[in-house]
């Protein structure tokens, strides 16, 4: 059984229908892309998810049917988004973002390794602990979100363009970081990006959203192969 199903999901905002029927698993631990044009319905597709759209179809997390479920009972089955723009909290300091993203646990002592385990994946955090979530660079605000759903102790992460607006090397930085994290905690992963290059070096497999279905699904070594691949998303 996989961890997380979605089939034939339609999303809505208020009358316009902006997802057509996507499908789509991510196994127990597994890493899963979403590729797509902009306005094809990736982000929506993780609000459908974490139940911040309304969305109608089967969508399944570890045998629980999540549908229509609030966000915050999403998050306490163990899902944890990562939105795009990465919605830090400015005016509380990178230690307190973490705490928060711990709300639902009561483990003083694991709580306190895992901040330090977000130190040790993101070094240039632990420089700036005491500085506001608003004074932080666009990389550093995106460490910090992920720091902050890790601190979920999620099984399931939604991450929507985590390199978005980051130059090349922060970029990479930033996806090597979540790559050292999924081999470390095996925490399943469903990645939104535009950029495919980085997105590879993560999934395993991936699905390309046209205007709200799935254009194509395949391995990461499939669609690597494919021409219109390679020329859509990965620059020739
Ligand atoms: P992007 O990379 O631009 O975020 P995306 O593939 O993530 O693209 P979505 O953000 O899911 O696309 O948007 C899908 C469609 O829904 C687009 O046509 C967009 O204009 C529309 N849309 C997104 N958010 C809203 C909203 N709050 N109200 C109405 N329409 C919306």
């Amino acid at each position: 059984m996989p961890l997380l199903e979605l089939e034939d999901v339609t999303a809505f905002y208020g009358p316009v229908q902006v997802l057509e029927g996507v499908s789509l698993t991510v196994p127990e631990s597994g890493a899963v892309g979403i590729l797509g044009a902009n306005g094809a319905g990736k982000t929506t597709t993780l609000r459908s998810i974490s139940g911040t759209v309304r969305a109608e179809g089967r969508i399944v997390f570890d045998g629980t049917d999540i549908r229509g479920m609030r966000p915050d009972k999403v998050a306490a089955l163990g899902i944890a988004h990562v939105p795009e723009g990465r919605g830090t909290l400015g005016d509380l300091t990178v230690r307190e973002n973490l705490r928060v993203g711990a709300y639902l646990r009561r483990d003083r002592k694991a709580i306190a390794t895992d901040i330090d385990y977000c130190l040790d994946l993101f070094p240039q955090l632990q420089s700036r602990i005491r500085s506001n979530g608003s004074a932080l660079s666009g990389g550093e605000q995106q460490m910090l979100a992920i720091g902050r759903a890790i601190m979920a102790r999620p099984r399931l992460m939604l991450l929507d363009e985590a390199s978005l607006g980051l130059a090349p090397s922060t970029a990479k930085n930033v996806y090597e970081a979540i790559g050292r994290l999924r081999r470390e905690s095996g925490i399943a992963m469903l990645v939104v990006e535009q950029n495919a290059n980085l997105a590879f070096t993560l999934v395993e497999s991936a699905t390309v959203l046209e205007t709200g279905r799935n254009a194509l699904t395949g391995s990461t070594a499939e669609l690597r192969g494919m021409d219109e691949i390679r020329r859509a998303y990965l620059g020739g």
